[in-house]
C-alpha cells in the first residue's frame, strides 16, 4: 500500500449533507474510497441550513475560528459529524450570515461566501494542529484555497509547500467576481489572460495555481482543451495539459445494485435474469402501456437540459414511435427546460398507446425505468462523467449514447453499447437502429452486450486509486520545488 496522506477534502457540496448534482455524488463518495485505501482524509464543507438546524449526528465542537479578512478577523463556529457508514470526518465551517439560507446557490455574494468558506478551512487546519499533506478542492467554490495556499499562504510555516489538487466538475459555472475579493483574502498577485479588466476568475485561477488538475473523465480532460469545450479556459487548459488528468468518478456501488435494490419491484443480477422480465412488465403497467415481452423498450432519464442532446431527441422518437424500426415503447423520465418537457408531452399524446412521458424528479421511480428498460438513451452534447449510462449499465439496459466525455469512455460499440459521433439526428437514429436491430434478431448477441455492461467495473475504488496516484505526483512535484 502506498504511504497514507493527510488529505484536506474541500468540497461546497458532500452528500448527503447537501447535494444538487454529481460534485456532491462525489464529495460523499471519494473520500470513503480514500479512507478505505488507509487514507487521512478529512472533509470540509459550509455548515448551509440543514447543519445549522440540527443534522443527526452532527454536532458543535468548541473550536472558534477568527478568519482574516480585510475586514478584520470574522468569527466562525464548527460542526463535524462523519460520513455515513464511515470514520470519515467532515466538518462544517459555521457562519450564520453566510450559510443559512434557504438554498446552496444564487446569492449575489456567492464568491465571498465561498472565499470565506475557503479561507475559514486552512485556518481550521490551523487550529486541528493537523497539516495536510495535500489540499484537494473542488470546483470553482473552493479554488479561492488553492489560490490562497500558493500565495499568501507560502508566508507561513504550516502551509508552506503543501501541494494542491484541483478537480473540474463544471466548466460552465466560473465563479466570476470583482478584483477586490483578493484584498479580502489578502492576495497579491498578478491578473490571468481569462480574466476581464478588473474581474477575478476562480475557474481559471483553480486551473493555473493548482499543482495538479483533473476532470472527470479522460475524454473530457481533452475535450476542455479545445475551443469548442474549453468554456473560455481551453488556452490555459492547454498551458496545463501536462498536469492534466482525466479521472472518471465512481458509481456508488452499496445505492445502484439491482440485487439489492428495493425501489425495484424484483431484485435480479446477472447470474439470475428473471426478477428483470418482472420489472420490464411493472414498468409498462406503470407505464400505462400495453404488457409485451417481444417488443423493446426504449427509456431515458435525464435532467432535460440542452446539454443533454435533447435537439436530437425528438425526431428519433417520433421515427422510433412511428415504427420505421419495428414496433418498440419509450417512456422518459425527466424535468427541466420547459420546451422540453413540452416536447415529450406533445410526442406522448401523439404516440399514446406506445409512449409515456413522466415529467417530474422520481427518484423512486428511475430505478424501474433502468431496470426493466432494454435500451438507455444518452445523446449528449456533452457530458463531463455521466452516471445515467453506468447505472442502466449495472441495471441490464444497454446504453446508446453519443461518444463524448465520460460516455465514450465508459461505452464501447458493439462492446457494452452502440455509440455514435455526430450530434445529429441522422447518426443518433442510426445507432438506435443498429441497437434494435440486434435486440430484435441475434438474442444471442444482445444478451452478451447486456452481460458486458452489468460486469463492468465502475467502483470507486478503481477512481480512489487514480486520485491516490495524482495526488502522488502532485506531492513529487512540491518536492522537487516546483
Ligand atoms: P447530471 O449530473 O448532468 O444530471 P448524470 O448522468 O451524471 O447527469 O446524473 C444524473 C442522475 O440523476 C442519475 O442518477 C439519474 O438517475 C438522476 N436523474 C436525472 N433526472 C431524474 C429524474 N427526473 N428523476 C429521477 N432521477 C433523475
Amino acid at each position: 500500500m502506498a504511504e497514507p496522506l493527510k488529505i484536506l477534502f474541500l468540497s461546497a457540496e458532500v452528500a448527503p449533507f447537501a447535494k444538487t448534482g454529481g460534485l456532491g455524488d462525489i464529495g460523499g463518495s471519494l473520500p470513503k474510497a480514500l479512507r478505505a485505501l488507509g487514507h487521512d482524509v478529512r472533509v470540509m464543507m459550509p455548515a448551509y441550513k440543514n447543519i445549522e438546524s440540527g443534522y443527526p449526528g452532527v454536532e458543535s465542537i468548541p473550536i472558534r475560528l477568527d478568519v482574516p479578512t480585510n475586514f478584520g478577523d470574522i468569527p466562525a463556529g464548527v460542526f463535524q459529524g462523519t460520513l455515513p457508514d464511515s470514520d470519515v470526518p467532515v466538518y462544517f465551517v459555521a457562519e450564520w450570515h453566510l450559510f443559512n439560507r434557504p438554498t446552496l446557490y444564487g446569492y449575489w455574494d456567492d464568491p465571498y461566501r465561498f472565499a470565506f468558506f475557503s479561507r475559514a478551512a486552512l485556518e481550521l487546519t490551523v487550529k486541528l494542529n493537523w497539516k495536510p499533506d495535500v489540499l484537494h478542492a473542488h470546483d470553482w467554490h473552493t479554488a479561492p484555497a488553492i489560490t490562497w495556499l500558493s500565495t499568501a499562504g507560502q508566508g507561513y510555516e504550516h502551509f508552506r509547500g503543501i501541494p494542491s489538487v484541483f478537480t473540474i466538475h463544471n466548466l460552465a459555472h466560473q465563479g466570476k467576481v470583482n478584483w477586490e475579493i483578493f484584498d479580502y483574502l489578502g492576495i497579491q498577485t498578478h491578473s490571468l489572460v481569462e480574466e476581464a479588466y478588473g474581474e477575478v476568475n476562480f475557474m481559471a485561477r483553480g486551473i493555473y495555481h493548482a499543482t495538479m488538475v483533473n476532470t472527470v473523465s479522460p475524454t473530457y480532460a481533452r475535450e476542455i482543451t479545445t475551443k469548442e469545450g474549453g468554456a473560455g479556459m481551453d488556452a490555459l487548459l492547454r498551458h496545463r495539459q501536462y498536469d492534466l488528468h482525466g479521472i472518471l468518478n465512481g458509481l456508488d456501488y452499496d445505492a445502484w445494485n439491482p440485487a439489492v435494490d428495493k425501489r425495484l419491484a424484483a431484485s435480479f443480477s446477472v447470474d439470475d435474469m428473471n426478477g428483470r422480465l418482472h420489472n420490464r412488465r411493472v414498468l409498462q403497467e406503470r407505464s400505462n402501456l400495453p404488457v409485451r415481452d417481444d417488443i423493446p423498450i426504449v427509456a431515458m432519464v435525464s435532467r432535460l437540459d440542452w446539454q443533454k442532446g435533447l435537439d436530437i431527441t425528438g425526431h428519433v422518437i417520433h421515427l422510433l414511435m412511428n415504427g420505421f424500426s419495428g414496433e418498440a415503447q419509450f417512456i422518459v423520465l425527466g424535468t427541466g427546460e420547459h420546451h422540453y418537457e413540452q416536447m415529450f408531452a406533445q410526442l406522448a399524446g401523439y404516440h399514446h398507446g406506445k409512449m409515456a412521458a413522466f415529467l417530474d424528479y422520481n427518484a423512486g421511480f428511475a430505478p424501474l425505468i433502468y431496470g426493466g428498460s432494454d435500451i438507455f438513451i444518452m445523446p449528449s452534447l456533452f457530458e463531463p462523467c455521466g452516471l445515467g449510462q453506468m447505472i442502466a449499465m449495472r441495471y441490464g439496459s444497454v446504453p446508446v449514447v453519443r461518444a463524448t466525455g465520460g460516455l465514450a469512455d465508459t461505452v464501447q460499440d458493439t462492446i457494452n453499447g452502440f455509440t455514435f459521433q455526430d450530434y445529429s439526428t441522422d447518426a443518433f437514429w442510426n445507432a438506435l437502429q443498429r441497437a434494435i436491430y440486434i435486440y430484435n434478431v441475434d438474442k444471442k448477441s444482445w444478451q452478451a452486450i447486456q452481460r458486458n455492461g452489468m460486469l463492468a467495473d465502475f467502483s470507486w475504488e478503481k477512481s480512489g486509486l487514480g486520485y491516490q496516484q495524482v495526488y502522488e505526483w502532485a506531492l513529487a512535484r512540491a518536492a522537487s520545488g516546483g
